[in-house]
């Protein structure tokens, strides 16, 4: 099928308040127009690079999220146009895109992320360390970034109800979180579900889900 029918199948499936976000890393420019030619606006990169060179060669209407890790010495680069990003998992991080924001005279929007997962390879802080961030004079003193959320990624499982109850506890977590909204945190996005768990994801409120394989193909990593 193409990007363009999965694109279509995809929206067919998910409610109005969700957002789509195209995972587009490792795919060529020619990929992405096709779904920006069907009316995505949304576009997903897990490396900074790679989505500054995108940037570069597609419409300025784009929304650009950062769902990867955040390597704080190139945070300069996308400073001047990332609309959001997701994998802030440190105190530093946040400074730092703060610092970066500043120089481009500009409130750059972040997620937190909390780690829901079991396993040790995923990234993310945990629902306390977030919690305290939030509460600290530190963070109120950040002006130039707004936490408007938090991301989750379950598990790389089978196990359904292992999945379900993973995003389950992000979703309490964001519910208890709404309480502490502030000048800088003005919590609204709740960014969990990928291709093989988006439908759960959403059963457990998210609103925003980011998709790739779904919609471009298997990522081939080797080219
Ligand atoms: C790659 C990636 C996705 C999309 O993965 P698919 O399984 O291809 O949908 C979503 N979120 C993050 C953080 C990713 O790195």
């Amino acid at each position: 099928m193409s990007i363009k029918e999965n694109l279509k199948n995809i929206y067919s499936t998910i409610p109005e308040n969700v957002t789509l976000v195209a995972v587009s890393k490792t795919k060529p420019v020619s990929d992405l127009m096709e779904a920006y030619n069907s009316g995505q606006r949304d576009f997903g990169e897990n490396k900074i690079q790679e989505m500054v060179e995108k940037h570069g060669q597609m419409p300025k209407d784009i929304k650009w999220h950062m769902i990867g890790h955040v390597q704080t010495n190139k945070i300069k680069y996308m400073a001047p146009f990332v609309n959001l990003i997701h994998g802030v998992d440190k105190f530093k991080t946040l400074k730092e895109i703060n610092k970066e924001a500043k120089k481009n005279d500009r409130i750059i929007n972040c997620l937190l992320q909390i780690k829901i997962a079991e396993e040790d390879s995923k990234f993310g802080m945990s629902a306390d360390e977030a919690s305290q961030i939030l509460q600290s004079q530190e963070f109120s003193e950040l002006k130039n970034v707004c936490v408007k959320g938090v991301m989750g990624m379950a598990t790389f499982t089978k196990d359904q109800k292992q999945i379900l109850s993973e995003f389950s506890y992000l979703k309490t977590t964001f519910d208890t979180y709404k309480a502490g909204i502030s000048e800088n945190f003005k919590p609204e996005i709740l960014s969990m579900g990928m291709s093989d768990d988006y439908p759960i994801a959403i059963t457990c409120g998210s609103n925003m889900v980011r998709v790739g394989s779904r919609i471009f193909g298997e990522r081939n990593y080797s080219n």
